[in-house]
């Protein structure tokens, strides 16, 4: 006899964990399969979190060396102790991981490890590491199986001198040159890593400009920063091969659009150009769940073409970022309860964890003139702020866009320290539909960096006081 369930989901990162959770605490009698030997996924384990550690612990290394000095804080012999570093790391990605375990106990989800497959309709085929095999059978079943890795034609990642993210979080000594292919937010943050412990980090990028997603005037500005902080950037240009020699790998690139070729030698090689749907060996196709031309499961508020079996984070469209996985993870739950689940796509935060940190929620300018929406301008620098000024961490500035006719707030686009901390309160204004004039007649503690979310505001209107 099968195991039964009301619902069993295939994998346990955000999107997986949170939908069981969630679906747990709407009283379902849930299974969640995963795989590895921890829940938590990508994000927990090899994402989010080690990389956020490591950004956190080599900005104090960088802070302490350097920075300091100019605060009046002399420091001597600040020495690098990477093992050290690395368990801290580590630390924190085993207590959360557990942390998860013990949310799946109250809120009473069966963890399930092994293989989970798609084998008839309503049933799930578990393998574990010994290839034993068990049956579910399930009303509902939640596919949250993820990313992973694009590879890169003509580099065949190792993960010891050519690595993924994965490698690159796990490095056990500093590289004297790291060359990263792809600036998008895991060439720069996991870049920024490794060049405040002492790489010497170039980064080599198809597109003309870095983070393609992001607000043009916020990426060219910040790429003016990381030029200064040693970041040297090799744009417009593809790598078509990386050749390894005894001692260092030889990167063979080439002009994006064609031309000569140039080479270039490192220790080390970042693979980052982007991440792929994981929906291999899942029985997606006999069961009648498709595929888009890019390869991600179809859904509809997280039904995919099959009945009842949904869909939902990094393996469907959108971005692919933690929170969203979340969103989705909860909404799909309520919806498979009876309830109306609902996601607002136009909101979801995206930040890049570098310092200076980019954050940003909405449409950017870019965007809003393809659409042909009319629309204001509010900005304010961080130089004139004075809580950046007495940090001294004036780099950047805040953006406010907002409909030319309505006021309501389309975009908001910031760059600076702790930006990551102020998006929440644009995403939260922008979720209940705030105009600019909302922000700006909103009272902000002074001296606070968020002040300058609401002289962007003001802007909006003219009346910004500049310092
Ligand atoms: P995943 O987290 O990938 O989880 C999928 C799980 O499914 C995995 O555990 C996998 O083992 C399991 N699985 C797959 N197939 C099967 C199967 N057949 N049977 C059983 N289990 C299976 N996002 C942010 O929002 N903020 C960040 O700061 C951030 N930093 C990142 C840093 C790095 C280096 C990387 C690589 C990613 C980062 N992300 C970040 C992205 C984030 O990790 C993902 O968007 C998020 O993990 C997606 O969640 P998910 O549940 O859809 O998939
Ligand atoms: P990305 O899509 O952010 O960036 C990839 C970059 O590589 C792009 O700039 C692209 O133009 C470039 N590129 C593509 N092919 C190339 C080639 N052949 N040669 C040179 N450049 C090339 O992808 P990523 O940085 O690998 O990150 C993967 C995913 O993980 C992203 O979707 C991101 O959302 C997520 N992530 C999020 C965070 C965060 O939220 N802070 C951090 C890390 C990762």
């Amino acid at each position: 006899m099968a195991d039964s369930f009301e619902l069993v989901i295939i994998g346990g990162g955000p999107g997986g964990y949170n939908c069981a959770i969630r679906a747990g605490q709407l009283g379902m009698k849930v299974a969640c399969v995963e795989m590895g030997p921890t829940l938590g996924g990508t994000c927990l384990n090899v994402g989010c979190i080690p990389s956020k550690a490591l950004l956190h612990s080599s900005e104090m290394f960088e802070a302490a060396g350097s920075h300091m000095a100019g605060l009046g804080i002399k420091t001597k012999g600040v020495e690098l102790d990477l093992p050290t570093m690395m368990a801290a790391k580590d630390e924190t990605v085993d207590g959360l991981t557990k942390g998860i375990a013990f949310l799946f106990k109250k809120n009473k989800v069966t963890h399930i490890t092994g293989r989970g497959k798609i084998t008839g309709a309503g049933t799930v085929e578990v393998t574990d590491n010994d290839g034993a095999t068990t049956t579910l059978s399930a009303k509902h079943i939640v596919i949250a199986t993820g990313s992973e890795v694009t590879p890169c034609p003509g580099v065949e990642i190792d993960e010891k001198r050519i690595v993924s993210s994965t490698g690159a979080l796990a490095l056990t000594q500093v590289p004297k040159s790291m060359v990263v292919i792809g600036a998008g937010v895991i060439g720069l943050e996991l870049g920024s890593v490794w060049r405040r412990l002492g790489a010497k980090v170039s980064v080599v990028e198809f597109l003309p400009r870095i983070l393609p997603g992001a607000d043009g005037e916020l990426a060219k500005q910040a790429t003016r920063i990381f030029k200064k902080q040693g970041f040297e950037f090799h744009l417009s240009t593809k790598v078509t091969a990386v050749k390894k020699q005894k001692s260092s790998l030889k990167l063979i690139l080439e002009p994006a659009a064609g031309g000569e070729p140039t080479t270039m030698e490192t220790d080390i090689v970042l693979v980052a150009i982007g991440r792929k749907p994981v929906t291999a060996n899942l029985g997606l196709a006999a069961a009648g769940v498709t595929l888009d031309a890019r390869g991600f499961i179809e859904t509809d508020h997280w039904k995919t073409k099959a009945a009842n079996i949904w869909a939902i984070g990094d393996c469907t469209t959108g971005p692919m970022l933690a929170h969203k996985a979340e969103e989705e993870a909860v909404a799909c739950a309520e919806t498979i309860a009876g309830g109306p689940g609902h996601v607002n796509y136009g909101v979801i935060p995206g930040v890049v964890y570098t310092a200076p940190e980019i954050a940003w929620v909405g449409q950017t300018e870019e965007e809003l003139t393809a659409a042909g929406i009319p629309f204001k301008k509010g900005s304010f620098p961080f130089a004139a702020n004075s809580r950046a000024r007495a940090n001294h961490q004036t780099d950047g500035f805040v953006k406010v866009l907002a409909h030319a006719k309505t006021d309501e707030v389309l975009g908001v686009h910031m760059l600076g320290a702790q930006v990551s901390e102020m998006i929440g309160a644009a995403a939260l204004a922008m979720e209940f539909r705030a105009a600019s004039e909302d922000i700006a007649r909103t009272c902000h503690a002074h001296p606070t960096l968020s002040e300058a979310l609401r002289q962007a505001a003001m802007g909006i209107e003219g009346w910004t006081m500049q310092m």
